[in-house]
């Protein structure tokens, strides 16, 4: 298999070159097969195996590991980087990453691994997000090894092959910016329009923060709505394509609570559920601050004021649909925030409550079968004129069981025809 990786296009400043760590007694203990299937790679179980597994290379080149900065938890980092990542090769312009390979010059002290706990979470959660329709990296294999590292105990290390269009970070932008490499801010920029925002014009640059703030604020409707909480949003971890990435200590949030921290070392909870959208916006900023040399401080403010116009404009759409509220009302908003509150003091599981309101409680306080005039129209008609008794016997049936689906009998919900709509009643029974 041949891939040539564009990234490095940028030049040396952007990567360095590294070399993947063994690891021993190496199992390929998971292949996502409808992505392997979309990226068109074909290849034997023993041949992915040492290719996600880092032992056989899989680009012409060597693997490079990114540079990039970031603000964690507030306080700005000068250099981050790939420090157990990198970048082996791209197909059909998705670029694979192993995550956990080993160290790199940005591995800053730390081992270069990853443990099999967290990959096997950053795996599954990739097809989670994916199946939500929340926009995340996605994860193709998962190998796993003897090879012993310490976290707070002893644990196994292994590697997840990481797949997306592109890893580029707000950090990396942070990174050059503040190393006082302007020209190499707008290398990036240019680079990020040419290849990944190709409906936009070279140069502009304004063009290209609005669409980073319109898919951020998707990204992080699409978390409110199905309760996900990320945990660790530093600018480093924000993805300039608006993806989920870098899981970590993720949760879905169970028992309804905005306040919800699903990182423990998140001791002010900077990053609790409802901080989220205002946490992103905030990364933004620092988005903004990296690109103050091209583009104009005002235009960079009306850009950034639309952001929370588009966040809640999804996630009332998201809501909205999660209550079966199609079309938009007035009180919709109070009838979602109600429920949410009621949730929160009974403290209810978030999910199961959702779900159960479509699957039962809706079903059962909003009948398919009404007693609608025409229907009892057409009963007596055939009565009448007719002398045919059956269409009683279906209305009885129906009736009785308003809320389930009766086979054969799904039309008996349909609106009034034409010829009923002004069927007169009186009281003349
Ligand atoms: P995170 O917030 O977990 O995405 O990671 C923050 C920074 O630490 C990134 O630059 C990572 O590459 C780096 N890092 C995290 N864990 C390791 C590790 N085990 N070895 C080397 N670098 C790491
Ligand atoms: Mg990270």
């Amino acid at each position: 298999m041949k891939s040539s990786l564009k990234f490095t296009d940028l030049g040396e400043d952007f990567f360095a070159h590294v070399k993947t760590q063994k690891l021993e007694n190496t199992s390929l203990i998971h292949v996502n097969e409808s992505l392997m299937k979309e990226m068109n790679l074909k290849a034997s179980k023993k041949e992915l195996l040492s290719i996600f597994s880092g032992e056989k290379r899989f680009a012409e080149q060597n693997p490079v590991s990114t540079v990039y900065a970031g603000h964690q938890f507030g306080y700005f980092v000068p250099q981050l980087g790939d420090g157990r990542s990198c970048l082996i090769g791209e197909v059909n312009g998705l670029e694979l990453s192993l995550k956990g390979a080993g160290t790199s010059p940005f591995s800053r002290g730390a081992d270069g691994r990853a443990v099999l706990r967290s990959s096997i979470r950053e795996y599954l959660c990739s097809i989670a997000m994916q199946g939500l329709s929340i926009p995340t990296t996605r994860a193709l294999a998962i190998v796993r090894s003897n090879t012993q590292v310490y976290r707070e105990h002893i644990e196994n290390a292994a590697i997840v092959t990481r797949v997306a269009e592109s890893h580029i970070r707000f950090g990396h932008f942070e990174y050059f910016a503040s190393q006082g490499q302007n020209e190499n801010v707008k290398k990036l920029a240019d680079f990020v329009i040419k290849h990944y925002m190709s409906d936009l014009e070279q140069g502009d640059y304004l063009a290209l923060f609005k669409n980073v703030i319109e898919s951020t604020a998707i990204m992080i409707a699409r978390w409110q709505a199905q309760g996900f909480s990320h945990g660790v949003m530093n600018t480093d971890n924000m993805s300039i394509l608006g993806l989920t990435i870098d899981y970590g200590p993720f949760s879905f949030m169970e028992t309804y609570d905005p306040s919800f921290i699903c990182n423990h070392s998140d001791t002010q909870g900077r990053y609790s559920f409802e901080r989220q959208p205002s946490v992103a916006l905030w990364n933004l900023q620092r988005l903004a601050d990296a690109l103050g040399t091209l583009i104009q401080e005002e235009q960079i403010k009306e850009a950034l004021s639309s952001y929370e116009k588009i966040l809640v404009k999804e996630y009332s759409y998201l809501m909205r649909s999660k209550f079966g509220l199609i079309l938009q009302d007035e009180g919709d908003n109070s009838l979602i925030n109600n429920f949410l509150e009621l949730l929160y003091t009974n403290q209810k599981d978030y999910h199961r409550s959702m779900r159960m309101l479509s699957l039962d409680l809706m079903k059962q306080f909003n009948p398919k079968y009404v007693l609608r005039n025409y229907l009892a129209e057409v009963a007596i008609r055939k009565a009448e004129d007719l002398d045919e008794y059956e269409e009683i016997d279906i209305l009885f049936r129906i009736l009785e069981r308003p809320f389930d689906l009766h086979n054969g009998y799904e039309s008996y919900d349909s609106e009034p025809p034409e010829w009923a709509k002004n069927l007169e009643l009186s009281c003349s029974s």
